[in-house]
């Protein structure tokens, strides 16, 4: 056993290519998409190590293209979620012994195999698995990815260093030990980052996990797990079990070993395993610890002094850059009147410009969204949408060879209507035009119109007006920009969650969720103990 302190690389953010015309990346990417399109992949549940094809299985397809099959993804049945927690509760062990440095190492080794010879590999799932651009995989499947395994090793560094004072003759010290029983990791179709960082950040922590992809990202998330493999990943320590949920989480939520949730998806998934946890708290080992990440109804307010070409850069990028599937698009705008006709021209004008289609062609800025219930759900909005409110904006959902949504604005006249309120997540954003002099009172509909608390924006030139914004608004987003869009949160620089109905606000990538999966033991020892227990004050005057 080496005694020495290893010190971590320090972090920093993996630069994002850009994938320009003649660029190296653009032609190995190009390579990796035409190959992956053209062959099927079985994805397996993995327990122990061993790759299992026996169950059920469901198509992997393109959401932009949905006749088109990528691959069979095998549903894990509630045996199979139940020899994965033995597995785990068999690694456990040696893998919460193995110094915090050779644990680090492999996530380590993952990020640089991510940022090298596997980024083409990921891209190309990412882009036909989840219907991503190259630059929306990029930012997310590689650089998010990377920055979250090279941080949270820093950050864990960190925690470890983390020790009490001493008094005299004592000797205090903290081991920093991870949870006893497995956590469970149950992650979103939307981001492979946070697919793959939700079952490795309690893993790093030395715990073992179960972790459930969702089936609509299954392709991303089985290259992504083989990666953590070829990185080092022991058997045992997170278990591959894909499949629609219910199945997978009864079977989890039932077990005596539960030690933790680890979540991101929406709201109401997270409040029914809450709930189940709740259920079954008596026949806990241990109380689990529970982090959600959930939905959002995320807000731009603009103040009669905001930049009118920024406020409308923001609206594009931040409500349908990824088809508005990031937990934090931009979703409801409030504008000034004064603004409003040179914001509304602009916004128009480009959201005219966007092309819609296969990713495949890099001309197009938007792909589709992810499969036919998003699809149904967000055309149901788009329908009230023109029933109820002005849509602004040219074409309609067509989802006749893909899942397509065309970028839509639409203007309210009443800021409680639904589309005001409602998690859509979809490309569409609702606006709502106040008179200039209700400033205040646009702030506080920003503030209590809907029951989250995720992302938002103010865009102004007024620094008081920014200020009574920050104030007012102080609970209403766990991310808050300032003359910036919503969306695109970085690793180690604005670390994301939010409060309310958005969740548990453990802040992903940060030094506060990797806490959450330590339990720590609190060690005193007294160097020469006392002989005698008497004390002076027992002594006769
Ligand atoms: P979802 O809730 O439908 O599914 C999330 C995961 O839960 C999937 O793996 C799904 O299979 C699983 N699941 C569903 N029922 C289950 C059950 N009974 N037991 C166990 N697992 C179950 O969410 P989604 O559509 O995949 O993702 C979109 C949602 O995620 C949006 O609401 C979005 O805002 C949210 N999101 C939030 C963040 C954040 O950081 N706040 C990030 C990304 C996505």
């Amino acid at each position: 056993m080496i005694d020495s302190h290893a010190k971590v690389p320090f972090p920093t953010n993996e630069p994002v290519l850009d994938f320009a015309p003649g660029s190296p990346e653009r032609a190995e990417l190009k390579q990796a998409l035409d190959a992956m399109a053209s062959e099927e992949v079985e994805i397996p549940v993995v327990v122990k190590g061993e790759q299992r094809r026996a169950g059920e299985k469901v198509p992997v397809v393109m959401p932009h293209d949905h006749g088109h099959v990528l691959g069979y993804v095998h549903q894990a049945s509630a045996q199979d979620v139940s020899d994965a927690i033995a597995a785990s509760q068999e690694a456990a062990p040696a893998w919460r012994a193995m110094p915090f440095a050779e644990r680090a190492a492999i996530f380590l080794r993952a990020a640089e195999l991510l940022a090298g010879r596997h980024r083409a590999q990921i891209n190309a799932a990412c882009m036909l698995g989840q219907s991503k651009t190259c630059y929306q995989s990029e930012i997310d499947a590689v650089c998010e990815l990377v920055d979250f395994w090279r941080y949270n090793v820093a950050f864990a560094e960190e925690i470890y260093q983390e020790q009490p004072e001493s008094a005299p003759g004592i000797w205090n010290r903290t081991d920093h030990r991870p949870l006893e029983g497995f956590v469970f990791a149950v992650t979103p179709f939307n981001f492979l980052s946070i697919a793959l960082n939700i079952p490795t950040a309690p893993a790093l922590m030395g715990n073992s996990v179960l972790w459930k992809p969702a089936n609509t990202s299954a392709l991303g998330a089985w290259y992504g797990y083989e990666l953590l493999r070829e990185a080092g990943l022991p058997d045992g320590v997170i278990s591959f079990l894909p499949g629609e949920g219910p199945v997978q989480g009864d079977a989890a939520l039932a077990s005596e070993h539960l030690a933790g949730l680890h979540f991101t998806g929406s709201t109401k998934t997270f409040r029914t395993l809450y709930k189940g946890i709740a259920q079954n708290l008596e026949h806990y080992r241990s109380i689990p610890r529970v982090v959600g990440e959930t939905g959002g109804k995320d807000f731009i307010v603009a103040h009669p002094s905001a930049d009118a070409a920024s406020l409308a850069t923001a609206i594009v990028r931040g409500a349908f850059e990824y088809q508005g599937q990031k937990c934090s698009a931009a979703s409801r705008a409030y504008i000034p009147k004064s603004l409003w006709p040179s914001v509304r021209d602009d916004v128009l004008a480009r959201t005219a410009e966007l092309r819609v289609g296969d990713v495949r062609d890099f001309g197009n800025f938007m792909g589709a969204v992810i499969d036919k219930r998003a699809f149904d759900k967000i055309d149901g909005y788009f329908k009230l949408a023109q029933e109820t409110a002005k849509v602004l904006t040219k074409g309609a959902p067509d989802d006749s060879k893909g899942y397509f949504i065309p970028p839509t604005v639409v203007q309210v006249d009443d800021p409680a209507h639904r589309l005001m309120k409602e998690e859509i997540f979809g490309p569409m954003i609702s606006v709502y035009v106040y008179d200039d002099a209700k400033f205040d009172e646009v702030l506080e509909l920003t503030d209590t119109s809907t029951p989250y608390g995720l992302t938002g924006a103010i865009f102004a030139r007024d620094r008081a007006a920014i200020v009574k914004a920050m104030e007012k608004l102080r609970f209403a987003a766990g991310n808050f920009y300032i003359n910036d869009k919503p969306t695109g949160a970085v690793v180690g620089q604005q670390p994301f969650g939010g409060g309310r109905a958005s969740g548990t606000n453990d802040k992903a990538g940060s030094a506060s969720n990797l806490l959450r999966w330590l339990s720590p033991r609190s060690i005193k020892e007294t160097l020469v103990p006392p002989r005698d227990h008497g004390y002076p004050f027992l002594a006769k005057e």
